[in-house]
């Protein structure tokens, strides 16, 4: 292996190491939800999820929706991290009602 190829195995090391250098913009998923898989995703700055919850509350989000935004926070931007798109969800609300 040359050495330049090193320098850029050595350098991704350290890239995967800090999410935060990553900003996602769009995903798409397939969650493995307590019963069924959904497929949950982000497009456009919009969240959406597969799941009954989602579809049927009307808030933006859901469980799924929530927890890929807890997994994903450090790639995600301020507005992507805590939209529902009517519902702004901060950590200490969420944790309020667990
Ligand atoms: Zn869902």
């Amino acid at each position: 292996m040359n050495s330049s190829m090193i320098g850029k195995i050595e350098k991704a090391h350290r890239y995967a190491k800090e999410p935060e250098r990553v900003l996602l913009h769009s995903l798409e998923s397939t969650f493995h939800g307590g019963h069924d898989d959904h497929t949950v995703g982000l497009t456009n700055g919009h969240w959406h999820c597969t799941c009954h919850a989602f579809s049927s509350h009307a808030l933006g989000t859901c469980a799924h929706v929530m927890a890929l935004q807890q997994m994903l926070a450090q790639m995600l931007s301020e507005d992507d991290r805590f939209s529902g798109d009517d519902l702004a969800i901060s950590s200490e609300s969420m944790q309020v009602a667990n």
